[in-house]
């Protein structure tokens, strides 16, 4: 830490908060640093102590691959002493998969790292980048009485609220408010104060361990979104396909599924071979629960494991990051249903 003040480490990764109009192909294309400087200057004003660091290159979100989660862990590992709190300006299209990624890939954190970005670029005068930047730095760089961070977590803070990173999901493409967390409530909002939600913020058991990253990602994992017409060589392609060694089934409601005889012989045949498959609902707010229909309890029969009520997004991070982690496929069935970041509403 550099003295008293809190010291911030701003990480811009592109998105459109920084992005500049190509005059000649009329789109928004990410531009450097300074965009975002001269769009905010009370960031030269602030208490804290801000740094920044630029990626190169800058990405539209859309680009974003899991090779830049790992920079992206492992810049913050790198910094981790210097810095009080992280601030990640990054796109809105992927950043809920971003937040999800860093939540379970940081180990340890005692620290706040706080996702943010815009639906204009601050250099807009309508720009809904200005004040969220600003809160970001706010929240990043708060701490309680004792000293240690408000929300040592992996947030994302858009339009006003402060979500859990794993539990977003970007539900708007042109309003201020891009996202949602409908199983969590939010772990602040910002107006005239900000107002923490202290009792659910997640706390570490030691203020004073140290972070650590974990890099390795097995990204071998389809995603099914069933929906009806769907043709049993379509579901056999994804489900049985030899580049996957997961399936995040995306099903109705509770997690209920087709019970066609077609259908579940396909599942039976995956489970057969050892894949992993998990239930998500295409529900925005709720949890999957196998045993309220016959539809559901079949497919918990063939050994589906429930994703609960986790957003696709953070379902795929997890799988990702447990796979990276084992290769055994009965531990990775196992902790998919257990709380690892508060990503799921299971104690
Ligand atoms: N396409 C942009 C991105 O995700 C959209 C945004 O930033 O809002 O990088």
């Amino acid at each position: 830490m550099k003295n008293d003040t809190s010291a911030i480490l701003m990480i811009y990764t592109g998105g459109t908060i920084g992005m500049k109009k190509d005059h000649n192909e009329g789109t928004l294309k990410p531009y450097d640093f300074s965009q975002i400087y001269d769009g905010v200057p009370e960031l030269r004003q602030f208490a804290a102590t801000i740094d920044s660091y630029t990626f190169d290159p800058l990405i539209d979100s859309s680009d974003v691959e899991p090779s830049n989660w790992q920079a992206l862990a492992e810049l913050i590992k790198e910094k981790y002493d210097e810095y009080d709190g992280f601030v990640v300006l990054h796109g809105t299209d992927t950043m809920c998969y971003s937040a999800s990624a860093l939540s379970f890939m940081l180990d340890g954190l005692t620290k706040p790292v706080i996702f943010t970005g815009s639906q204009l670029p601050v250099g807009v005068p309508r720009t809904d980048g200005k004040e969220n930047l600003i809160s970001a730095v706010e929240i990043a760089a708060a701490k309680d009485a004792e000293g240690h961070a408000m929300v040592p977590e992996v947030c994302i803070f858009f339009n006003s609220m402060l979500m859990r990173g794993n539990r977003c999901v970007k539900v708007n493409s042109e309003g201020f408010d891009a996202f949602h967390s409908p199983n969590c409530p939010p772990l602040a909002q910002a107006g005239i104060t900000i107002k923490y939600n202290t009792e659910i913020i997640r706390k570490p058991l030691d203020w004073y361990q140290s972070l650590s990253v974990n890099a390795k990602l097995d990204t071998r994992v389809s995603i099914l979104k069933i929906h009806p017409g769907i043709t049993p060589e379509v579901v056999r392609q994804i489900v049985c396909g030899k580049s996957s060694r997961a399936v995040i089934l995306e099903t109705y409601g509770s997690g209920n599924a087709p019970a066609k005889e077609w259908f579940i012989d396909i599942l039976a045949e995956a489970a057969k071979e050892g894949k992993i498959l998990v239930n998500v609902t295409q529900c925005l707010t709720g949890t999957v629960d196998m045993n309220i229909y016959a539809n559901g309890k079949v497919l918990a029969k063939l050994g589906v494991v429930s994703g609960y009520d986790s957003t696709t997004e953070s379902c795929l991070a997890k799988l990702f990051f447990l796979m990276g982690k084992s290769s055994d496929n009965e531990k990775v069935r196992l902790l998919m249903g257990k709380n690892l970041k508060g990503e799921i509403s299971v104690n």
